[in-house]
């Protein structure tokens, strides 16, 4: 067996990198979630953390290990929306130029976001692409190529997958020992950070990924023993409409998660009423995959004590509206 792309002391030496730069962000606890489950729900609040969401985590742990060289040609990235912010702003506070190659459709606060981070930095730009009918990672390693930057992925580099495990750390470290850590599933940089700390930590906590119904492809890479590649799936999940998972994640999940499930549009929807009526927060759709598979059913923890990562709280005001209350 070839070793994982992480162990745990990169895991903590990210957590280092990160100390007093990202927010240890807020453990969310919630009566009507723990009646309604039978379990102790344990929510990491990573819609709390600067930009928004956990991305932050893994794109400055990147960028903080840059060369001088690095630094001065700066970074490239291709994001539907949360790898973009969470780059420009680690960018930004690092003193390094960052080019964001974006799709055209991404939400618009996303895109200003992102922007507004690289605002009066010389050399940062965004540039967009049809996700349609263009191939983004061309885009970028041509861009890579002339500019000489470095190409940082959104889910697939042992730092960024790294930084990502830094939530799931600090979660056990303040609140113990977990029977289950449910984690949404899209490229899998958040779920192989999260399962290496999670069980580095406790090893024997069961560690749940979980994705779009429409979108399923880690799951099906983990029936079929090997990475397989989907169509961009129609979801509201935004942030996991990726196609497959990573050649670096993938592994990492296969070994040390138990198993992924799947949760529908509408779930989420009522999973995302639910944060807004009853524990007032913003989760965007991607965002409450785990808490959707435990609280509508998906996954039965009665009894046990069980960590969930809301993984971020990025969502435009009108969509967010419809979703809220629809028409
Ligand atoms: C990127 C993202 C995900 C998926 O993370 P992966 O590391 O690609 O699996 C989930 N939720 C939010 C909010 C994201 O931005």
């Amino acid at each position: 067996m070839t070793a994982l792309a992480i162990q745990i002391a990169d895991i903590e030496a990210a957590a280092a990198r990160l100390q007093g730069v990202a927010h240890r962000t807020p453990v969310l606890r919630s009566r009507t979630a723990d009646e309604r489950t039978g379990a102790q729900v344990f929510f990491k609040a990573e819609n709390h953390q600067r930009m928004g969401a956990f991305k932050f985590r893994g794109g400055y742990n990147a960028l903080a290990q840059f060369t001088p060289a690095q630094r001065r040609t700066g970074a490239l990235a291709f994001s539907s929306g949360n790898h973009a912010q969470a780059v420009a702003l680690s960018g930004r506070l690092l003193g390094i130029p960052t080019v964001i190659v974006m799709p055209n459709d991404a939400p618009a606060a996303k895109l200003a976001a992102t922007r507004a981070y690289q605002a009066g930095q010389p050399g940062s730009a965004v540039v967009l692409y049809d996700r349609y009918t263009e191939d983004r990672a061309a885009i970028g390693a041509r861009i890579a190529a002339e500019r000489g930057m470095t190409l940082i992925p959104p889910y697939d580099h042992p730092h960024v997958m790294a930084g990502q495990g830094t939530a799931a750390l600090e979660l056990i470290d303040e609140v113990g020992p977990l029977d289950a850590l449910l984690v949404c599933v899209g490229g899998g940089g958040l779920i192989s950070g999260s399962a290496v700390a999670a069980r580095a930590r406790l090893p024997g906590i069961c560690v749940v990924g979980v994705e779009p119904e429409a979108g399923n492809d880690t799951q099906q890479s983990l029936a079929r023993g090997e990475i397989v590649h989907i169509e961009v799936p129609q979801t509201i999940a935004d942030g996991a409409q990726t196609q497959a998972s990573g050649q670096l994640t993938f592994p990492v999940i296969q070994a040390l998660v138990a198993r992924i499930v799947t949760v529908s549009d509408a779930q989420l929807v009522r999973t995302m009423q639910f944060f807004a009526e009853r524990m007032k927060e913003v989760v965007e759709p991607t965002g409450c995959l785990g808490a959707a598979a435990l609280l509508e059913g998906v996954e039965d923890w009665r009894g046990a004590r069980v960590g969930v990562i809301l993984s971020g709280g990025n969502v435009d005001l009108p969509r967010y509206a419809g979703f809220l209350a629809p028409t």
